[in-house]
């Protein structure tokens, strides 16, 4: 039987229960038809992931009895998605995705030519969350509510870096940015910023070129959709600067059978 992995706020360690959540007791038992004492992979973000037992108390609740510790907390590159809203089921796809792709938070932008005001960011959290536990991070990205560009700037930290995706030609190949950088210049934390389907602004651009770590990028000939950009631009930071870099390190086992089960 396969493994489910389940997000926790709790602390883990051996030998405790937590307390399970009504909807992840309806998934776990309704949908996964998981039995008492099935088997569970438990992670918080801090803690690492933790074997853990399924069990009912009663009708409707149940716990996960904390086993050993799987694998310990790793550090994980710290890259946020900065992205100007689009219509929900794409906004939806940018989140599960670059939960996947391993950014570290999620941050959407209100620029000029903004289309989207609202976002609803319980639904994209809860995307995040379940993209992590499939994806096997250790942890789920941070999703936050939207900010206007001029105060995302006016906060920005000194030293994050930040790429710009320009599709109007205003900075060098993507490749070509990311070649070459010294190793803390591949250790700082960075942010990749996408613009809206209407582009950024031309007061935007340089207002965003006042922060000090800034570089704008191209990502091809093509004008992608803003999921697709951001999308991209994750993948190819990952794989030049990011965690791609290193050997995928072997999964245990058991995940294989739990990949290939589900
Ligand atoms: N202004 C464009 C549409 C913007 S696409 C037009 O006039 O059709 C949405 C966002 O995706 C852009 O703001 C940019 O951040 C990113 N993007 C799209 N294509 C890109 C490319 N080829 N290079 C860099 N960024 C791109």
């Amino acid at each position: 039987m396969s493994v489910s992995r389940l997000f926790v706020e709790a602390d883990l360690a051996a030998g405790i229960e937590v307390p399970l959540g009504e909807a992840q007791v309806h998934y776990l038992r309704h949908v996964m038809r998981r039995p008492d004492g099935a088997a569970l992979r438990l992670f918080n973000g801090r803690d690492g992931e933790w074997q853990a037992t399924f069990a009912g108390r009663g009708k409707k609740a149940a716990v996960a009895e904390v086993g050993a510790c799987t694998r310990v907390q790793a550090p994980e590159p710290d890259v946020w998605l900065c992205f100007a809203p689009v219509k929900r089921a794409r906004i939806d796809y940018i989140a599960e995705k670059a939960t996947e792709l391993g950014a570290s938070a999620l941050q959407p932008v209100l620029t000029r030519h903004t289309a989207v005001e609202r976002v609803n960011v319980d639904r994209l959290r809860a995307n995040a969350i379940e993209a992590a536990e499939q994806t096997e991070r250790l942890s789920v990205p941070e999703v936050r509510p939207p900010i206007d560009l001029a105060r995302l700037i006016a906060g920005w930290p000194d030293d994050r870096r930040l790429l710009i995706c320009d599709e109007s030609g205003g900075g060098p190949p993507i490749a070509e940015a990311l070649a070459g950088l010294d190793v803390a210049a591949r250790a700082a934390p960075w942010a990749i910023l996408v613009g809206p389907e209407g582009g950024f602004a031309e007061a935007e651009l340089s207002a965003l070129r006042r922060i000090r770590d800034v570089m704008a990028i191209g990502l091809g000939p093509r004008i992608l959709r803003a999921d697709t950009a951001a999308l991209a631009a994750l993948a190819c930071w990952q794989a030049l600067v990011g965690d791609w870099r290193q050997p995928t390190p072997r999964l245990s086992a058991d995940y294989r059978t739990s990949k290939a089960a589900v």
